[in-house]
């Protein structure tokens, strides 16, 4: 058997046209067919590359020079975008971006999902894409006995400074700042991943965009915080609007960021916000949506597909802290939600007391369990909804979807791999999916998250109405 040759060689240079960005930003460029993904090229885009590693089927270059940039092609405005990693489109128009993400959506429905007779609508984006992260979490280090808050630098354990977060709101850039000074002037140890000594392990900051409310958590590796109460005393006097301040310990060698023990050393256990009219009270350690603007607009899509006119019984699976569970609730008869973590289940309960909810009832379990159950006891749904994360839904609760024949899924996703491959099982299962919306969660970087409405197929004849 011969084997095949590369058309191309290691620390080769090359003449490139890019034809096509791959979801996480890298663009494509093909020699004799052989493709090559390289960081920074944008389709259109001519340039020289040289080839840095090469693989069975494809591989890997970097951009040499430019000769053509795209007309889509913008100067990041970030001064440590390329070392931080965090984003990875900013060197892309935000038109750009979200053109991107659309065709990258259609695509996959395609390719994994054989979903071709869809309507993919726009991706909504942001009227301003900047500055929308409402939680942040900075490690920190020391550099000649002072402290640095930053991120990791890519494939290393650096910490690299960090003045400012462009997709974080402003505020979370000041608590930060201040935080990492008012520890530095009390002579607080950062902790040392290697050494395992030290206590300053992480700052975060959690910001109500709607109440303006700000929590800060110190994240320490002992319960021991030197002069506590004057770092305290002066994060109340320096952080605006701060309601909270927490400390929580995490003694172990990991890299998981929080530990199992949190105390209050001032203020409230939560901050409150809003997401639409609904209010959340945010503990430290809860799960609440990064971006709260996007998530109403997704969110309202949600409701939308589902349309509720008041007498619906609705399942919300994942539903995490009940977020979209109460706002089906003010539009449906009863709904159930369904969260795997014990925790997230206590906080949907008291964000239904806080908002006057009583039609809306939690439970703890998984998804793909606990859903069987209530439709062998005779719970009937007429529209679920579901929110899974990034691997899809459970087989076996696509199943019970299929056999429980509610009128209307509502698929939210994070992951067009996975609706991808979800929806097709619902569409043997006798489902239609009539549209998808894509809504642009997570500005500058490779995500996108989408809605996906499906109905029975006997009801496809009224879709629409
Ligand atoms: N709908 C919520 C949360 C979505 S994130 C919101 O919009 O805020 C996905 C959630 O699924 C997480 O809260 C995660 O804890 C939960 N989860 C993961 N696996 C699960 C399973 N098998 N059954 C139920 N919930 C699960």
């Amino acid at each position: 058997m011969t084997k095949v040759e590369a058309p191309v060689a290691k620390n080769e240079y090359y003449d490139v046209t890019f034809e096509d960005l791959t979801h996480d930003g890298a663009g494509v460029a093909k020699i004799d067919g052989f493709p090559i993904f390289v960081a920074n090229g944008l389709p259109g885009e001519k340039a020289k590359i040289k080839v840095i590693k090469v693989k069975k089927g494809y591989g890997y270059g970097r951009l040499i020079e430019l000769y053509e940039p795209s007309p889509d092609r913008v100067d990041a405005p970030c001064p440590i975008y390329k070392q931080c990693g965090g984003c990875q489109l900013q060197h892309l128009s935000y038109e750009g971006q979200l053109k991107a993400k659309h065709k990258h959506v259609k695509e996959v429905l395609a390719r994994i999902g054989k979903i071709e007779d869809v309507i993919v609508h726009p991706v909504l984006g942001m009227g301003n894409p900047w500055r929308y992260r409402n939680k942040a979490q900075v490690p920190v280090g020391e550099r000649e006995g002072g402290l640095v808050a930053g991120f990791y630098q890519q494939r290393s354990h650096e910490i690299i400074n960090m003045e400012a977060c462009l997709i974080q709101q402003g505020m979370n850039d000041v608590v930060v700042q201040t935080v990492k000074k008012i520890c530095e002037k009390y002579g607080v140890k950062a902790y040392n991943e290697e050494t395992h000594k030290g206590v300053l392990r992480h700052i975060m900051a959690r910001y109500g965009a709607v109440t303006k409310e700000v929590m800060v958590v110190l994240i320490t590796r002992t319960e021991d915080l030197p002069h506590k109460k004057k770092i305290v005393q002066e994060i109340i006097e320096n952080v605006p609007n701060v309601k909270s301040i927490i400390q929580n310990i995490n003694p172990k060698r990991t890299n998981v960021i929080m530990g199992d023990e949190t105390k209050v050393l001032w203020g409230a256990e939560y901050i409150y916000d809003y997401i639409g009219d609904i209010k959340f009270a945010i503990s430290a350690r809860s799960f609440y949506q990064v971006n709260p603007e996007q998530t109403k607009v997704l969110y309202e899509k949600a409701l939308e597909y589902a349309q509720l006119t008041g007498e619906e019984t609705v399942i919300d699976a994942y539903c995490g802290i009940g977020t979209i569970s109460l706002f089906l609730a003010k539009k449906a008869k009863k709904v159930y939600g369904v969260e795997v973590v014990p925790e997230a289940i206590e906080d949907a309960k008291r964000n239904a007391k806080l908002n006057g909810i009583d039609n809306a009832e939690f439970a703890v379990g998984e998804a793909e369990v606990v859903i069987p159950k209530w439709y062998e006891q005779g719970i009937q749904a007429d529209c679920i909804v579901v929110d899974p994360p990034r691997k899809g839904c459970d087989e076996a609760l696509l199943q019970t979807i299929i056999a429980m024949k509610p009128k209307r899924v509502v698929y939210v996703s994070c992951n067009p791999a996975t609706l991808a491959r979800d929806l097709r099982i619902l569409e043997d299962g006798g489902y239609k999916t009539i549209e998808v919306q894509p809504v642009d969660m997570f500005p500058h970087t490779n995500h996108v998250e989408n809605v996906a409405k499906l109905v029975l197929k006997e009801e496809t004849s009224c879709f629409g109405s």
